[in-house]
């Protein structure tokens, strides 16, 4: 058991108030706020804070992302999504048959009644996604590495943009600012594009990480030196003591604790059965390839929604990333989506390299409404769980984070945690 941050001594106490097992956004960001809030806390991750999914995403800090993946439309796509040589989804067959009840929920949540209530719900986390990480970047010193210069969001032709009335309505409904831009407005913000797009929507609002992984490090070493402690180790199991105290067996030292936090990310899953639930967590795979040397070729994060991608500039280059595979925990790249991924970011961008220099995959953790799970376990309370965050954890983690302090505390929560409760499956 080692403390993160260099020149620490090896400690030999394996006995926390909380420990948070994930170190990354929505890990880190719950260990930090409950470190705030006066407790003994241990953040464990079998790897460097920030190097999950947390690495390699987009990097929008999308307050406008209220509107889910479900949606009233995707029924009546599948085929088109599934079978399209274009498509930004792929599914891996085999998978399907252990997808199956989670595909069926999913469906079952693409009603527009259930697309309202959850892109509410959405909403009450984004609007006060600020207040949940600012806090956090101002005082590690990460605001370095916020950009606050708006997201574009772009689309190919009238028609497309048309078809995106139901979601920019929910994000208009929900108090997002943004404005409809002509081909024109959109070259005055970016110039660099080649004008393929009939539409843009720009999200003033919105933020960008410079380097995710970089902010997340920053935010553990100031969680490490402000007395936190950082341990590495793989969790393979939890246990109760006769004591009551939670016992989590890792590749090292055993450690213990009074109450526990899993964000694991899309490998929470991993860890249900026994003391906690079984949630209903599946994942999203994503990608990503960076042009180094490029990121002048853009002033913010732009999504091209006929790409199902976004382009961001980034310290270390321009990195292009997203798409979605149902291809489960598998950290294999598919060749397949980082040639999409290529092909349309060079006829966005034509003066990029045919071939990107970093390639890598994610696991987006979601689950089928798309609602991250912010809550206590109902097997075992002193379990808390902060996972599910889809795509949009990078913009939420930070208040998940408060929300966890909120809930170890027993204070009034700063949102309404109804449709965040594990006890909702
Ligand atoms: C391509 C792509 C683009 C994205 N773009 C955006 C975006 O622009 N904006 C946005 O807001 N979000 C975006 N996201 C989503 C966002 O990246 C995720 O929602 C977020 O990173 C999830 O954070 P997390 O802390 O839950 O999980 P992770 O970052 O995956 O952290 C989980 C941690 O748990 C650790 N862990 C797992 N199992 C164990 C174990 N047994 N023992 C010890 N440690 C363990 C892992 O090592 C890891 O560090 C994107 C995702 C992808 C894939």
């Amino acid at each position: 058991m080692f403390s993160h941050q260099p020149g620490h001594e090896q400690t030999v106490d394996t006995s926390y108030d909380i420990a948070v097992i994930g170190a990354g956004m929505v890990g880190t960001s719950s260990a930090l706020w409950l470190l705030r809030s006066g407790h003994r806390v241990a953040l464990i991750d079998r790897g460097e804070p920030g190097m999950g999914t947390s690495f390699g995403n987009a990097g929008a800090l999308a307050t406008y992302g209220n509107v889910p993946i479900n949606s009233p439309s995707i029924p009546r796509r599948i085929p088109e999504l599934l079978f399209s040589k274009d498509s930004p989804l792929h599914i891996n067959w085999t998978m399907v048959p252990g997808m199956m009840p989670w595909l069926i929920r999913f469906l079952r949540n693409c009603t527009p009644g259930r697309v309202e209530y959850i892109s509410g719900a959405l909403a009450s986390l984004m609007q006060q996604a600020e207040e949940g990480v600012f806090p956090l970047f101002k005082a590690s010193g990460a605001d370095k590495l916020i950009r606050s210069m708006g997201c574009l969001y772009l689309y190919d032709t009238e028609a497309n943009f048309a078809k995106a009335d139901g979601e920019n309505k929910l994000r208009r409904d929900h108090g997002v600012e943004m404005e409809v831009l002509t081909p024109e407005e959109v070259g005055q913000l970016e110039p660099n594009l080649a004008k393929i797009y009939a539409k843009g929507v720009y999200f003033p609002k919105a933020h960008q990480y410079v380097s995710p992984s970089g902010v997340v490090q920053t935010m553990a070493d100031h969680f490490t030196a402000n007395g936190g402690t950082f341990i590495k180790a793989d969790v393979s199991a939890i246990g109760k003591n006769t004591d009551g105290s939670l016992e989590i067996a890792t590749d090292g030292p055993p450690i213990s604790c009074k109450q526990l936090v899993l964000a694991a990310g899309a490998f929470t899953k991993r860890l249900f059965g026994g003391l906690v639930e079984p949630l209903p967590l599946e994942t999203e795979r994503g990608f990503h390839i960076v042009f180094p040397g490029h990121e002048g070729a853009l002033n913010r994060p732009v999504g091209w929604s006929a790409g199902g991608f976004y382009m961001t500039p980034m310290s270390h280059g321009l990195r292009a990333a997203g798409t979605v595979d149902l291809g489960g925990l598998s950290s294999k790249v598919r060749q397949a989506n980082i040639d999409h991924i290529t092909r349309h970011a060079r006829k966005l961008l034509p003066d990029l390299p045919e071939t990107p220099q970093e390639t890598w995959v994610g696991h987006r953790p979601t689950m089928p409404d798309a609602l991250p799970v912010i809550g206590r376990s109902q097997r075992t309370p002193e379990i808390i769980f902060a996972c599910g965050h889809q795509h949009i954890g990078m913009t939420i983690g930070g208040i998940t984070g408060k929300l966890v302090a909120e809930i170890v505390d027993g204070t009034k929560t700063s949102v309404d945690l109804t449709p965040f409760s594990p006890g909702r499956f």
